[in-house]
């Protein structure tokens, strides 16, 4: 239903449908002078008409999906052409309905992201093609038992053999793993230990029904329950060599490339849930009495809710930021680090202070803020940990000043 009205919103305004993301970097979004806050009109009808989706079919729902953990009736937003801008206001608004269900949006983008980066012509029509002919889903395939933050650590590997590459090992804390229609997947192809990351791995895109692929159970997870992830097993799956991206050896910056354009509307998604817990904080501060007088006029609740919405406020400027200067066709990785880490960190103080405000009732689950401390835990956690955020950005901030 959203992506209907979104589209029709974009044809009104002549979006370039089906466009990769370097489409729309040629396309800068209409909020390019950031000095400006003001949205244009087609931005504020997308968030609006996120907003709206949101609260109306979302918020009724998101417990439920929490509950049961089923995902098969979610909406999937894709292939609008949008700016990773206007991408992220619609995250916000999608994530303050459920982040179960933003991150399983989400993580279709990370996907598909090498493939708009790095793709060949043939690729991007048969693989990202079909993406917006139907609400398929993808996954985003790197992370290892073994092996997270520290990615050149990798085992899965890539041999050549004739026409194709056989792939062997296992991937774990997959988003959409069982239910992707392909995978971008990143394996090692120069199995020298001292052959450079930015040489030895190799991006593919793999078929999920191609033989050898084994698909985890879904793991039970503390929050985003909805969202589904595992493990995936690959035994000797045979890659066609045109499914390689870019080239043999490039897999390892156009896997780390994807972060760039992904970690902006991560942080939307953390600033969405924070926005929520302080809205529900809010209206039940106005509400409960304690003392003769609404909580909302100690003032010990009130200057929580004022901390609360501070972060939230610097939260958005800082994904928005992020997000304008990759539109730009601008680096971005300093500002997107900076977003990601600080979003993450106050979507989870922002969340447990609700449930502070909330009392005894913040700890049940009758309430909304229980799952929003618990969703929020993963912001610090997926695309590059709280701590690997501050090694980015203390290496890009050294890097401006060393001579
Ligand atoms: C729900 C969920 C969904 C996910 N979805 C995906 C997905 O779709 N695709 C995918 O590929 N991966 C996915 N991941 C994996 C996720 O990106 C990794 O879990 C994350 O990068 C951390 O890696 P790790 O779990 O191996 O922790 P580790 O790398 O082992 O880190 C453990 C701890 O050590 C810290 N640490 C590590 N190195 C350093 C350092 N140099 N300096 C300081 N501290 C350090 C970390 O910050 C962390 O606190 C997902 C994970 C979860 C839980």
């Amino acid at each position: 239903i959203l992506y209907s009205q979104l589209l029709r919103a974009s044809l009104r305004s002549g979006v370039r449908l089906q466009g990769t993301s370097a489409a729309a970097a040629k396309a800068p979004s209409p909020a390019c002078h950031y000095v400006s806050t003001e949205l244009s009109e087609q931005q504020k009808e997308f968030q609006q008409l996120a907003r709206k989706f949101a609260r109306e079919e979302i918020v009724p729902a998101a417990a439920e999906y929490d509950k049961t953990g089923e995902t098969t009736q979610l909406p999937v937003v894709s292939g609008m052409g949008l700016s990773i801008f206007d991408t992220c206001l619609i995250t916000e608004e999608l994530a303050f309905g459920c982040t179960g269900i933003q991150t399983a949006i989400e993580a279709n983008s990370l996907g598909q992201m090498p493939v708009i980066l790095a793709g060949s012509d043939a690729q991007k029509k048969k693989y990202l093609g079909r993406m917006v002919e139907e609400p398929l889903m993808c996954a985003y395939c790197v992370t290892e038992p073994g092996a997270g933050s520290d990615v050149a650590g990798i085992k899965t590997k890539a041999v050549k053999m004739g026409e194709e590459y056989v792939v062997n090992g296992q991937k774990m804390w997959i988003t959409n793993g069982g239910k992707a229609n392909w995978y971008f997947l990143l394996a090692r192809t120069n199995p020298d230990p001292k052959c450079p990351a930015s040489k030895a791995f190799t991006g593919f895109i793999v078929d999920a029904d191609t033989p050898g692929i084994q698909v985890g159970r879904k793991e039970m997870n503390m929050g985003q329950r909805c969202s589904d992830t595992r493990g995936i097993v690959f035994e000797d799956v045979r890659i066609p060599k045109e499914n390689v991206l870019l080239g043999e050896g490039a897999g390892f910056k156009i896997a780390m490339g994807a972060f760039d354009k992904t970690r902006p509307p991560v942080a939307a998604g953390a600033t969405g849930l924070a926005q929520r817990a302080l809205e529900e904080a809010t209206n039940y501060a106005l509400e409960r009495k304690t003392f003769g007088r609404v909580i909302a006029e100690h003032q010990a609740i009130s200057f929580m809710l004022a901390e609360m919405a501070m972060k939230v406020e610097l939260a958005r400027m800082a994904y928005q930021r992020s997000a304008w200067e990759v539109d730009q066709g601008r680096r971005n990785t300093y500002y997107a680090s900076i977003a990601k880490a600080f979003a993450g960190d106050i979507a989870n103080q922002v969340a447990s202070d609700a449930v502070q405000i909330f009392g005894g009732n913040g700890f049940n689950s009758d309430y909304p803020v229980e799952k929003l401390m618990r969703d929020a835990k993963i912001y610090q956690i997926y695309e590059g940990t709280a701590q690997i955020q501050r090694l980015i950005v203390a290496r890009e901030h050294l890097g401006r000043y060393k001579k």
